[in-house]
């Protein structure tokens, strides 16, 4: 056995949080802090566009991935208008010409809304 074993010549790297040795600690990896723009602050700017073999869907512009919840405001979306949709950088799509629907979904929520 080592004369050094279990003397303090070795530090494990520690935890900024809980101070411990990171192989002891226990806190949730660090959370991703993101913050949304207040949805009274943006217009969406809701508008029915045509896809390919004239499928309608309705298309939700003016609102960022970056500003807001996409993936929580798709879901939500998705469950009142009762159809598919996806979303990109900047806007959000439902399948299907739901503007009354998402006009009154996104006014819940808060945001301004102008229907093209
Ligand atoms: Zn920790």
């Amino acid at each position: 056995m080592s004369i050094f074993a279990g003397t303090e010549f070795y530090q494990a790297p520690q935890c900024d949080r809980c101070g411990l040795a990171e192989t002891d600690c226990d806190c949730p990896p660090p959370e991703v802090k993101r913050t949304f723009v207040e949805p009274a602050k943006q217009t969406a700017r809701i508008g029915k566009e045509k896809r390919k073999k004239g499928k309608v869907v309705t298309v939700i512009r003016g609102l960022s991935a970056q500003d807001n919840p996409f993936p929580d405001l798709l879901k939500r979306l998705k469950n009142e208008c009762g159809a598919g949709g996806c979303t990109d950088e900047d806007t959000i799509e439902i399948q299907g010409d739901h503007r009354p629907r998402v006009k009154a979904t996104l006014q819940k929520i808060g945001y301004k809304t102008k229907v093209i």
